[in-house]
């Protein structure tokens, strides 16, 4: 009898995949990402939690990055000065809904994103360690997070 080849399903920052998601709607060239049995579900948390594609570019408001925002402790800024806290929360929350749907352990995040950023993130122009919003609130909730370039 033939088996059922096991897949194990991981989220992936729909950017890496080539889609139209990013702030100025920059497409990337499509990463390479999944190993043999894994199988891929794309998203953008940041589409999820309702901002559209081009919108302004967001940063953390200071050095209290996705941990502090999501427990209330920090703010995420658009260019233009709008708050847009909620829309990343919302984001997230979204996000760890469809890898609980899904099953997925695992997320393969682009790297200095507001949300999915695993190590590095913008406060205004500068680079600074921290975490984005989702990756946050995945790696709280016992998700793997690898980050991507
Ligand atoms: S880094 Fe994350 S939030 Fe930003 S465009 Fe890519 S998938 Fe969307």
């Amino acid at each position: 009898m033939k088996q059922a080849k096991h897949t194990e399903k991981v989220l992936v920052s729909a950017c890496l995949l080539g889609y139209r998601c990013r702030y100025n709607a920059e497409v990337l060239e499509k990463r390479n990402i999944p190993e043999p049995d894994e199988t891929i579900i794309p998203v953008c948390p940041e589409e999820l939690g309702g901002l559209p594609t081009p919108r302004s570019p967001s940063f953390f408001e200071d050095s209290r990055t996705g941990r502090e925002v999501l427990h209330g402790n920090g703010r995420i800024v658009s260019e233009t000065g709008k708050n847009r806290t909620t829309a990343f929360i919302n984001g997230a929350k979204k996000t760890l809904e469809i890898a609980r749907d899904v099953g997925a352990g695992k997320a393969y995040l682009k790297e200095r994103s507001p949300s999915c950023g695993c190590h590095t993130v913008y406060v205004g122009e500068s680079q600074v360690p921290g975490i984005g919003v989702t990756a946050a609130l995945l790696k709280e909730n016992g998700i793997q997070i690898i980050s991507v370039e």
